[in-house]
């Protein structure tokens, strides 16, 4: 049985004093959402007021990415052995929103996919659950080409660190036209897309692929999410907006319990 996980990406947003009201509205209601797993993801330079709220506590954190290099002259880079030694238990790569940035430099998407997997690869050795994002563009949408996008990163994954690695790994089914758009993919949609995903990892390893979590992630707020996470191969989500109220993320907890 798989454990639901939701884990709430606050990008870059936040102050010391919202994060505080934020983290206590939270762990206020923590009591209604124990059977499942809640990860939170602050901004890098809060992860030490995360991490010393959520001591003690059942609720997980992580960082929105790391580097793919061990260490070096890598300006404003952190690397994976670095977050380990933090205590930092999950790791967002690939999200579109970093796609987009490195996509302005013109990379193209097999070389995109190529960093990620290495990403993936760091903190595979370091012990830190990496969430895998993958997902459509708006224009890949628009001409029917999910499988293919979906399917070219995850074969990536697969060929850089061997299966067994997913045996450690989340997945997040994140289309770039349902983020922060209030257009979230339909139950259905997603649920053919997951149940997709995983059917190509049971390709490699059915035990792995029955075991591996795949969220969902696009406009998940209080009100359509529990329709989201009935579905049979969604395991939670991961929400962005929907994260940044505690009285909104609460609700999208307890919808997957
Ligand atoms: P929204 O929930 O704001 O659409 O963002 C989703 C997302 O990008 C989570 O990583």
């Amino acid at each position: 049985m798989r454990k639901p996980l939701v884990a709430g990406n606050w990008k870059m947003n936040g102050s010391s004093e919202s994060n505080k009201a934020l983290l206590e509205g939270i762990l206020s209601k923590a009591d209604t959402f124990s059977d499942i797993e809640v990860a939170l993801f602050p901004p890098a330079v809060y992860l030490g007021q995360v991490q010393s709220a959520l001591s003690g506590t059942d609720l997980a954190w992580g960082t929105q990415n790391l580097s793919q290099f061990e260490k070096g002259a890598y300006t404003g880079e952190i690397s994976a052995s670095m977050l380990a030694d933090f205590g930092c238990q999950y790791v967002l790569i690939g999200h579109s929103e970093r796609r987009c940035l490195y996509a302005e430099l013109d990379l193209d998407q097999c070389l995109l996919d190529r960093i990620i997997a290495e990403k993936y690869e760091m903190a595979v050795r370091a012990g830190i659950t990496p969430i895998i994002c993958i997902g459509e563009s708006p224009d890949e949408h628009a001409v029917g080409r999910t499988e293919e996008v979906v399917l070219r990163l995850l074969d990536t994954v697969i060929a850089h660190q061997g299966v067994e690695g997913l045996a450690h790994t989340v997945l997040a089914y994140e289309p770039v036209w349902a983020i922060g758009t209030g257009r979230s993919a339909t139950p259905e949609w997603a649920q053919d897309v997951h149940s997709f995903m995983r059917q190509r990892v049971a390709k490699h390893d059915k035990q792995i692929a029955e075991n591996i979590r795949i969220l969902y992630g696009g406009s998940i707020k209080g009100n359509n999410a529990a329709p989201l996470f009935l579905q049979p191969d969604i395991d939670g989500g991961l929400v962005g907006g929907g994260s940044l109220d505690a009285d909104e993320f609460v609700k999208i907890c307890q919808a997957a319990v």
